[in-house]
């Protein structure tokens, strides 16, 4: 059945009618970007900077990033690459960096706030990004935005680093699309206001759901709760897809749910452009999207908005992969 599988690696992400999806890759390493391209990724639609952060005794420097993120967007040969920023604190920790104890660290000094608060750190790994964004089509992606002004306040510091780059004559790509994570509820209530201020969004739904439910997504004893078939997460996605297409801006879903073959009709009756799956996940997905048609999928995902429990709207869900197999 895996030769089967990667039979279609090689074929685009089309729908039955016609309807594409970019079936891109997370990765943390360049050895996962070996297993996400012969799977057949699109691009890299989440690279997670922080494991170059990790097992090690100090942060890298500006040239040590640099010659990854160069490495990667050249091995991708063309396709997008999308680098999220440092994501640390939550359930990742650095050994060489002592982050505070917190008491709710998924709520706490992690991720964007992490990098506001240590501009030093944030600048050095937006000039190596930077830097990347010469040899190839790569994009900035910040996680954990809760506001506008943390996304103004990025870019300002993104708008040095470039200052300083121009100044030292290194090269690097002019106006370099920035996107955010969409991952936390206050990000949804304001999508339309996000919308203006950025180039995409990419839903992260393992923390969205996290922060939506008030599930803590490491917690065993309260697993069966986190439920990305929620009702109440069905609508966060429409409102967050309705406020890009109305400003022209393109979504991504970034989070494990979008590797599950059942939520296919979710993405595609909201008009997702994008799936950033890890490598196992990329051709059982696009195995479902040959046999899938969006007309069907749109008139699925209305019949999903009028379920008021998770468990009804899941029988749809995988009712309707059941028969299109
Ligand atoms: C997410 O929160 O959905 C996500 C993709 O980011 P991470 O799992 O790294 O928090
Ligand atoms: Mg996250």
């Amino acid at each position: 059945q895996r030769e089967q599988l990667l039979s279609i690696a090689e074929l685009p992400a089309v729908t039955k009618d016609g309807v594409s999806l970019t079936l891109a890759a997370n990765i943390s390493s360049l050895k996962e970007l070996e297993a996400a391209l012969s799977n057949g990724a699109q691009g890299v639609g989440l690279f997670r900077t922080e494991f170059l952060y990790m097992d090690r005794n100090q942060f890298p420097s500006e040239q040590e990033q640099f010659e990854v993120y160069r490495a990667v967007v050249e091995k991708i040969k063309g396709e997008t690459l999308i680098i999220r920023t440092l994501d640390i604190g939550g359930d990742k920790q650095l050994d060489y960096y002592e982050l505070p104890e917190e008491e709710n660290p998924f709520l706490g000094f992690r991720a964007i706030r992490f990098s506001l608060d240590r501009k030093d750190l944030f600048k050095t790994q937006l000039r190596a990004i930077l830097r990347a964004s010469h040899f190839g089509d790569v994009q900035i992606m910040y996680p954990l935005i809760a506001s506008v002004d943390e996304v103004r306040e990025a870019n300002t510091v993104l708008a040095e680093a470039e200052r300083e780059l121009t100044e030292e004559g290194i090269p690097h790509q002019a106006n370099i699309k920035v996107g955010i994570m969409i991952e936390v509820p206050a990000a949804v209530a304001i999508a339309d206001m996000l919308a203006e201020e950025v180039s995409f969004f990419s839903i992260g739904t393992n923390d969205l759901i996290q922060f939506t439910l008030a599930v803590d997504r490491m917690n065993e004893q309260i697993s069966h709760l986190y439920e990305p078939y929620h009702p109440a997460i069905l609508r966060m996605l429409r409102t967050v897809a309705n406020a890009a297409h109305k400003n022209g801006i393109p979504v991504n879903i970034c989070g494990e749910i979008a590797g599950d073959v059942n939520a296919l009709p979710i993405w595609l009756g909201l008009g997702i452009e994008e799936l950033s799956l890890s490598a196992q996940a990329i051709l059982p997905v696009k195995e479902s999207m040959l046999r899938t048609k969006a007309s069907e999928s749109r008139q699925l995902l209305e019949e999903m908005f009028r379920c008021k429990t998770a468990a009804e709207v899941r029988a749809l869900a995988s009712q309707f992969h059941m028969e299109a197999a």
